[in-house]
């Protein structure tokens, strides 16, 4: 007997949205609370964006020194917020110092 009670639930549906982003350096995906965030507001500076929400185009990275220095040496940065420059070694100090807080 076919009838609607073979549509089964999806669990899924049901699920807290939790939104993901993608570091730029591994690719890994992980809640926005996990990932640290650098933003460019449309010059070559980018900046660290402790709150999260800063307008611009934004970046993500996760919280962890192997990352950071990947999104370096990969100039993952550089792609992701299409800056012409490099990104500062001011910046990466800035993340460093965030992470070991
Ligand atoms: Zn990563």
């Amino acid at each position: 007997m076919l009838n609607s009670k073979l549509k089964t639930p999806n669990s899924k549906l049901s699920m807290k949205h939790v939104p993901l982003r993608t570091c730029v350096a591994c690719g890994g995906k992980k809640p926005q609370g996990e990932l640290l965030r650098v933003v460019s507001r449309g010059g070559d500076v980018p900046q660290l964006d402790s709150t999260g929400r800063a307008p611009g185009r934004g970046a993500y990275l996760c919280a962890g020194a192997v990352c950071v220095e990947k999104a370096w040496t990969r100039r993952a940065l550089e792609r992701a917020l299409k800056l012409k420059a490099p990104a500062p070694a001011a910046l990466k100090e800035q993340i460093l110092a965030a992470i070991e807080k």
